[in-house]
């Protein structure tokens, strides 16, 4: 697997790397979390839904880890500087406090975890030795040291043509003691596609039970085109009345988000007649009631909606833009986001074609 690709693989509906980044962010000790990435991913990941109301910096890395540890160590200011890999996202918050912890004492330090297996020196396809694992530890990471002293090691060696393969080693080639803090053997390092299979299992079984939720809304036509519907613009159709953008759609999945986590709904949270919500883009509501899930330990992992409507036709192209702007306000991967269009079969106020209604059901999980 490629580095970012890797990173951005879905583990139970939302990247790995989300997952990273909310454990360290979960930790006492993290004031701020800054993501180094790869020049060209950099952009594009800014825009990333589970992002959003995280405090995390972008920073743009290097060629090799101690060039992208240097980009990273230069933009922070704490006391003591954790660097994690991305790819170890059950990494708990104690074990980042035990770090920052022990940086802060010691100077420096590492988790890290005794060697279980038996170790062999082959040769030609045969055991050529036994190796001794008494004093042998495999270093995980969060690897902790006090900004100073990583400053000092990345200026003096970071640079030069020594590739080093984590920063105990960039540390202690500096003259650095590093001390060590015992690891947690579920802090795994996700490195091929058998662990990234590891890593949704324990993934589904930390987000624990879901929790449902359904919503429903409909909304007249009114006498203006410039239709909005699902957080898509069909401007030849006409707008939906109401008091917002008139999208019913979006309505729906704001319902049944504020159901599943028991915060009533969307009329309460912002009432009609408030001025302040006039026309207002209904994709700026649901980003407030993802927010307010977010803000109770709920994240969404799936959608499913139906739209009732007689016009405009929604035909599969449609109906796809609509999934992909749902996904992305719900920080969810397309496979996880449901919408299909019914026309009514000329039933009813959606079948005479005077209404649109929709129906949502989402699934939130613990974040
Ligand atoms: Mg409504």
């Amino acid at each position: 697997m490629g580095g970012m690709d890797k990173l951005m693989a879905d583990l139970d509906g939302r990247p790995l790397l989300a997952w990273t980044v909310a454990a360290m962010a979960a930790a006492a000790a993290v004031r701020r979390v800054i993501l180094v990435t790869s020049p060209e991913r950099a952009g594009s990941l800014a825009g990333e839904a589970w992002l959003r109301g995280l405090d995390t910096t972008i920073v743009p890395g290097g060629e090799r880890r101690q060039d992208s540890v240097a980009a990273g160590v230069s933009v922070t200011d704490g006391e003591v500087v954790l660097v994690h890999d991305g790819a170890r996202p059950f990494v708990s918050p104690r074990l980042v406090d035990a770090v920052a912890a022990a940086a802060a004492e010691h100077g420096a330090a590492v988790p890290v975890l005794p060697v279980v297996d038996s170790l062999k020196r082959v040769a030609g396809g045969r055991i050529a030795a036994s190796a001794d694992r008494t004093d042998l530890f495999r270093a995980g990471t969060p690897q902790g040291a006090r900004r100073n002293l990583l400053v000092a090691a990345c200026l003096e060696l970071a640079g030069g043509a020594t590739v080093f393969t984590d920063e105990a080693e960039l540390l202690a080639r500096y003259g650095a003691q590093v001390a060590t803090v015992p690891g947690e053997a579920a802090a795994l390092k996700i490195t091929d596609p058998a662990d990234l299979e590891v890593a949704r299992a324990l993934a589904e079984s930390r987000a624990g039970r879901p929790r449902l939720g359904t919503g429903r809304d409909s909304h007249p036509f009114g006498p203006a085109d410039g239709l909005r519907l699902a957080g898509v613009d069909i401007p030849e159709a006409p707008r939906l009345l109401g008091h917002s953008d008139g999208d019913a759609a979006v309505h729906a999945v704001c319902d049944a988000l504020l159901a599943a986590v028991g915060l009533g709904d969307l009329g309460r949270l912002f009432p009609a007649g408030d001025p302040a919500t006039r026309g207002i883009d209904s994709r700026t509501l649901l980003a407030e009631v993802v927010d307010r899930v977010a803000g109770l330990g709920w994240r969404p992992a799936s959608l499913d909606l139906t739209i009732l409507g007689a016009r405009p036709r929604l035909g599969g192209a449609r109906l796809e833009r609509m999934r992909e702007a749902l996904s992305a306000l719900l920080g969810l991967p397309p496979e996880r986001v449901s919408v299909q269009a019914a026309s009514g079969n000329l039933a009813g106020e959606e079948g005479a074609g005077r209404v649109i209604s929709a129906t949502a059901l989402v699934s939130v999980v613990a974040r």
